[in-house]
């Protein structure tokens, strides 16, 4: 029998749906050089996410493999229960010194799931000896993912992998990874907690989620300020995967514990550790009958081999200055993907932090893909005959090359992956159930215009504040906007709005009638406000409008009158207008009670008439926090699937520099504004 028959014949595949798999021909590696992998007809494959993110120098690096025989003619294995290891030793030495700083212990496992495990019970036992029985709960961010014992499976949100463990695991609290949400969260239920665990600056397995920056800081000074423990999960973001050794270290940060695996070997061997700061350590110090110990161990925690290898690819991280080396290629990296990958009609999103990326590909109508049409996976399989080993995470597609990837090597794993992408989608993949809804008003075949077309889920949800800020955060970009707001009611006498607009943009030398050429004092709908000045609202009028106003510079910024289905005549709602501009929709939604169903029906509009959303803006419109605020982004993602760009919190006093602050602050302003560019 050849190996793939010996393989679909004996062997059960991690996250693997196994009947597909025996319907096919499995890949089978026989060794690696290098970056490349290679298979047992000698075919060679560039590693383009470093063996499950794994590896950091390349495989079969002589400087490793020397370290790991070395060790072998000592010993492979001894234990860490009741007896000390001399590579164990040198490596936790060396870990203190690199960590960030206050990390002052190493407790040693075997991979990333039981390194997160053995933080969450020393989290909790801490919380006890410390003599705070109740705080018994974890926080953990929206879609975490931080392994598959159950613990850290408690931990994780996606809901493809743990829906069906659900009554196994402990209730976890989540938050969205966005400040004011952390905040509320930490009001409502830090007195609960034993410790808030993330991924620091990257959610990885959630789809390389970025964020906010600032967000770490703040999390780490809401732990300190509330007595809980903050555990930073590295075991994808550690060793030089987001461009520093650690990710805590973009933002100065020390967790009380912090989760390392994964390329602590290099991606060698199942090495693991959990660090853990001297305050956290010596709450278990005591004599045998305080019954203080930790009672946790793994038979191979430490194993000597592992640590030899890990000391050998620290050792590497100095000698051949490997962080020094990763600016020009994360920059080539987004050059590349930037060039090649950002303007693929699928392309809906490109997340880059250091050497790690996610692709997400949606339709070209930005409706996400069904898990049913396996987008990634056949990006993924497409993408091996280029030469190139990729694996998805559902419609994401990831790219997270070694550190030791060359230009040369970058430039060809972008360029299989737009090739396999470009293949993937350019064939029907099944049609969607939604029914299409045929418009009243052909779309002109003029050019398309770029821009952002903002619409609320209701009137007064704080469109034109988000639209002020928005103008001044792409003027601070280098980027010329033009607002149009084709329509004002209650302008009394002049459109206020309109005016706040064109201000923010710089704009206050051009004539109102340019950026609003409908003004009516009524304070009510377009069509009624028309209705009663005997104006009858166009849409070839609004169209040739827009189209004067964003001749005049880099792009529209529209904001609608109202929501979704507001009407500018009887036949004419902001939803035609929306179809007919072509831009990208961004919905505004009031963070209030009835939200979610505001939203949850206006998406549905926007999905029915196949309009490009690009997310759901959340805005606090008044100062006071009502009950269901934290929650409702976290309900309108769950029901509709539609991205969440974040929450803009109330200000008092909306100046322009303080919104687009606010907004650069927590709001996913990257996926807005670049795409203007
Ligand atoms: N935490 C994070 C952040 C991870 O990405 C992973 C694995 N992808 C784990 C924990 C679990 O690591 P392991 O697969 O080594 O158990």
């Amino acid at each position: 029998m050849t190996f793939d028959q010996l393989d679909r014949r004996y062997l059960w595949h991690p996250f693997t749906p196994m009947r597909e798999w025996l319907a096919e021909t499995p890949l089978v590696i026989e060794r690696a050089e290098g970056n490349e992998l290679i298979d047992t007809e000698g075919r060679r494959y560039l590693d383009g996410v470093s063996s499950l993110w794994v590896n950091v120098h390349g495989h079969a690096h002589p400087a490793i493999n020397a370290a790991i025989s070395e060790q072998l003619a000592k010993v492979a294995h001894t234990t860490l229960l009741g007896l000390a290891s001399t590579p164990s030793i040198l490596l936790a030495e060396k870990l203190v010194a690199l960590a960030p700083p206050g990390l002052a212990r190493v407790f040693f496992s075997d991979s990333g799931s039981t390194a997160v495990e053995v933080a969450l019970k020393l989290a909790f036992q801490f919380q006890q000896l410390r003599g705070f029985p109740r705080r018994v709960k974890f926080l953990a961010l929206r879609n975490a993912y931080h392994g598959d014992t159950i613990g850290s499976v408690s931990l994780g949100g996606i809901d493809t992998f743990h829906r069906v463990f659900q009554p196994l695991l402990f209730h976890t609290l989540r938050v969205n990874p966005t400040i004011p949400e952390l905040q509320q969260a930490f009001a409502d239920h830090a007195h609960e907690l034993a410790a808030f665990v993330l991924e620091p600056l990257v959610q990885g397995a959630a789809g390389i989620l970025l964020q906010p920056p600032g967000f770490l800081r703040e999390a780490r000074s809401l732990c300190h300020s509330h007595g809980v423990l903050l555990v930073a999960d590295e075991v994808a973001t550690g060793f030089g995967r987001t461009g520093t050794m650690f990710a805590c270290d973009q933002e100065g940060v020390t967790p009380d514990l912090l989760t390392l695996a994964k390329g602590l070997s290099g991606g060698y061997l199942p090495v693991a550790a959990t660090m853990a700061t001297d305050e956290v350590f010596r709450q278990f110090l005591g004599l045998p009958e305080e019954r203080l110990t930790f009672f946790h161990g793994h038979s191979f925690g430490g194993n000597a081999l592992g640590c030899a290898a890990a000391l050998a690819s620290l050792d590497l991280f100095q000698r051949e200055q490997t962080l020094a080396s990763l600016p020009p290629k994360i920059a080539a990296l987004r050059a590349r993907l930037s060039a090649k990958i950002a303007s693929l009609p699928h392309v809906f999103e490109i997340r880059q932090k250091g050497l790690m990326v996610g692709i997400e590909l949606r339709r070209s109508d930005s409706r996400p893909y069904s898990p049913e049409e396996a987008v990634g996976a056949r990006v993924c399989r497409i993408v091996r005959r280029h030469g190139v080993i990729l694996r998805p995470l559902g419609s994401v597609v990831v790219l997270m090359p070694p550190l030791s990837v060359t230009t040369d090597q970058i430039d060809r794993l972008v360029d299989a992956t737009a090739a396999a992408i470009t293949e993937a989608t350019s064939h029907p993949l099944p049609a969607p159930a939604l029914p299409p809804s045929p418009s009243p008003h052909p779309t002109t075949a003029a050019a398309p215009l770029r821009g952002i077309f903002l619409v609320g889920t209701d009137t007064g949800v704080g469109k034109t504040t988000v639209a002020v800020g928005l103008l001044t955060l792409a003027r601070a970009r280098g980027l010329a906007p033009v607002p149009f707001k084709p329509v004002e009611t209650g302008a009394s006498p002049d459109p206020d709005d309109a005016l706040r607009l064109r201000s923010a943009a710089g704009r206050d030398a051009l004539p109102r009638e340019i950026i609003c050429p409908y003004a009516f004092s009524p304070p009510v709908a377009p069509a009624l406000a028309a209705e009663q000045a005997s104006t009858r609202l166009s849409l070839d009028g609004i169209i040739s409008a827009a189209r004067r106003a964003a001749a005049l510079g880099d792009f529209l910024l529209v904001e609608s009158a109202g929501g979704v289905l507001s009407p500018y005549s009887e036949n004419l709602t902001t939803a035609d207008l929306a179809a007919a501009l072509g831009l990208p929709v961004l919905l505004v939604a009031r963070n209030a009670l009835g939200t979610i169903n505001h939203a949850a029906l206006a998406i549905a509009e926007l999905h029915r008439r196949h309009l490009p959303l690009t997310g759901v803006l959340f805005v606090d419109t008044t100062p006071l926090c009502t009950p269901d605020r934290p929650h409702n982004s976290r309900f309108v993602r769950a029901l509709t699937g539609v991205r969440i760009l974040g929450t803009l919190p109330f200000l008092p006093v909306p100046t322009p520099d303080g919104v687009a602050a606010a907004l650069r602050l927590n709001v996913d302003v990257d996926l807005l504004l670049p795409r203007l560019r």
